[in-house]
């Protein structure tokens, strides 16, 4: 990309935190910044006032691209493109972020709405482990549990847009003397039994300070590889990106891959499994790298 390339624009609009950056190559970050998410109001003029800074050292940006929490109408089509859907994040259920962001930053240009793990996946695969594949599936596990998807380099949305935390999952928590799942509407979904705070409320300790060898990691991987065999069953990836903090626990995804080779009983012909489910290349990166693609995307 040339020095000449026009200022783009990206937020990462995470349910926990908010990242704001402008780029002229969505790989060298020009400007940054991050900050929690809070009421919508507060959240977005924050973010606004990031973007106005960035206007007196940069100019104007020619392009946004927003990857957002869900549920999302990312539906180009629909007369709620923007909005957030009912959630239960305080304030936001029906708040149109682009109309908002559109009418403070004065920006008649194009905008893009999209899921924030469908941006990762977008940053993955241009600048991530996710170069040279055209069907890749990238799954966050933090504080929920989400799974963007590219089909031959396509942003995937269906009806709305997948929400693979959500996936019906079978009790395995019983094995271990256990019975813990904290999603409000399923009785066992991934994102119940496998986000971080499931892992806390389980065994009493944030996942991060249980030792690697502790039986957490062993159901983790366990409910992990269920997923990846779910996903590679429905939809065969060329690829599975295992992202968010939780994965980040050493020796977890090594865990996963071993659980998933006994569990796929050599059905699938696929490639080595420490090709197949990776870790990010960009790690906490890969959102706000794939908000920037999304918007160069636009020019
Ligand atoms: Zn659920």
């Amino acid at each position: 990309m040339s020095e000449e390339s026009p200022l783009i624009a990206g937020i990462e609009a995470g349910g926990t935190k908010y990242v704001c950056a402008v780029a002229k190559n969505p790989s060298e970050i020009l400007l940054e910044t991050r900050f929690p998410t809070r009421n919508p109001e507060e959240t977005l003029q924050e973010a606004v006032a990031f973007f106005h800074k960035a206007k007196e050292k940069y100019g104007n940006f020619h392009a946004m691209g927003i990857g957002t929490f869900g549920p999302a109408d990312i539906d180009p089509r629909s007369p709620d493109y923007g909005q957030i859907l009912t959630t239960p994040k305080e304030g936001w259920s029906g708040f149109n972020i682009v109309n908002f962001l559109r009418e403070e930053l004065k920006h008649p240009g194009p905008v893009v709405f999209e899921t924030d793990v469908n941006a990762a996946a977008v940053g993955e695969a241009e600048f991530g482990a996710g170069k040279h594949f055209r069907n890749i599936c990238y799954i966050t596990i933090g504080t929920g549990i989400g799974g963007g998807f590219l089909s031959e380099e396509q942003p995937l949305h269906g009806r709305m847009h997948p929400e693979i935390g959500h996936m019906v999952m079978p009790d395995l928590d019983h094995e271990f003397g256990k019975g813990t799942n904290v999603c409000p509407f399923h009785s066992s979904c991934l994102e119940g039994r496998a986000s971080g705070p499931a892992i806390e409320a389980r065994w009493g300790t944030p996942g991060g300070e249980l030792p690697e060898d502790h039986p957490a990691w062993e159901l983790q991987a366990k409910y992990l590889a269920l997923a990846a065999i779910n996903l590679t069953s429905t939809w065969s990836p060329d690829l599975i990106i295992l992202g968010g903090g939780v994965s980040q626990k050493s020796g977890l995804v090594d865990r996963v891959r071993k659980e998933f080779e006994e569990l796929s009983g050599g059905y699938w012909a696929l490639p080595p499994l420490d090709r197949y489910i990776q870790t990010p290349g960009l790690d906490q990166q890969a959102g706000i790298v794939g908000a920037l693609t999304l918007a160069q995307l636009l020019l």
